[in-house]
């Protein structure tokens, strides 16, 4: 069954805009804060997508633009007066950044708890120690689907195809945490398809459309496919969808599937126990 992630998004909306609600009664306005220090064209949209789920959720949204003149002092002293400011309750700085900045030292200028894409190395380091942090979007995306879905993850196999530190690494130990057996696979692995096939839950991110064919997969399985790539016949993913779905019990569609923009903001404690 091709999975329809759509309806998943638009539940997952309303509960969002129901906590929203109790915030509100208790005199909180939750409010996110986005950085931007690239020409990056992507970025621009994935920014107004951002922008308008928080207007539809009711989320306070600002932005702070930086040209190329920015330095990384710039930055870092914006990011700080965000870390104290309580009207702030998560940051997020939009990748990528202009090249002479280094993505790692602005990162973790970020206040973990603020840290909304779960990207400073404490919160990633938390989804190592299994302790409760802030799980970057995409891989909580994934699990949102997974758990909607109903899919027992505890026990059963889960291959993930690629290892960014991005996606497919924080997946992975998601997957760990949940009770998985986790295989992890990558442009070295030989013999893919030995490992994808063994697969019950198969999570795909590479950015190589229709890597992943039916003989590939197990019968009965879940594949999420996460690959995006923009191609003259449209948004391809790495699955090939309709083949798969004749064997697979649930298989996600791209478009329309997992979503880059779909953020963790609520996946945390407010800072100020809210
Ligand atoms: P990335 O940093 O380029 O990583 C790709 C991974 O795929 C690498 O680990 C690479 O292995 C592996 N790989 C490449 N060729 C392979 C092959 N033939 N067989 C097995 N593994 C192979 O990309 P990313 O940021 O993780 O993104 C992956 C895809 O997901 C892209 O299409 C991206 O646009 C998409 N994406 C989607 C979302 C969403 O929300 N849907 C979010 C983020 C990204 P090595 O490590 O050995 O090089």
């Amino acid at each position: 069954m091709i999975v329809n992630v759509k309806e998943i998004v638009e539940r997952k909306k309303n509960d969002l805009k129901d906590r929203v609600k109790k915030l509100e009664k208790n005199g909180i306005v939750p409010k996110l804060a986005i950085i931007k220090a690239s020409d990056d064209k992507a970025s621009e949209v994935y920014i107004g997508k951002k922008r308008n789920l928080c207007k539809e959720i009711g989320v306070a949204e600002e932005e702070y633009i930086f040209d190329e003149n920015v330095s990384q002092k710039d930055i870092i002293s914006t990011i700080q007066k965000l870390n104290n400011d309580l009207s702030v309750h998560g940051i997020l700085v939009q990748l990528p950044l202009f090249k002479h900045l280094n993505e790692n030292y602005v990162l973790d200028a970020l206040e973990p708890k603020k840290d909304v894409d779960g990207l400073t190395k404490l919160n990633f380091g938390k989804l190592v120690t299994g302790e409760k942090g802030i799980i970057p979007c995409t891989p909580k995306g994934i699990l949102t689907i997974l758990q909607s879905l109903d899919v027992d993850i505890s026990g059963k196999n889960v291959t993930v195809v690629g290892r960014s530190i991005l996606v497919g690494k924080p997946a992975s130990l998601l997957m760990l945490s949940k009770g998985a057996t986790v295989t992890v696979c990558h442009s070295k692995t030989e013999n893919l398809k030995e490992h994808t096939k063994n697969a019950d839950i198969l999570i795909v991110a590479v950015g190589h459309p229709g890597l992943i064919t039916k003989d590939m997969v197990k019968k009965d399985a879940t594949v999420i496919d996460v690959g995006i790539t923009r191609t003259d016949d449209g948004i391809k993913g790495d699955v090939d969808t309709f083949e798969v779905d004749k064997l697979a019990k649930y298989v996600t569609p791209v478009p329309g599937g997992v979503r880059t923009y779909y953020r963790s903001f609520f996946n945390r404690k407010c800072n100020r126990n809210c």
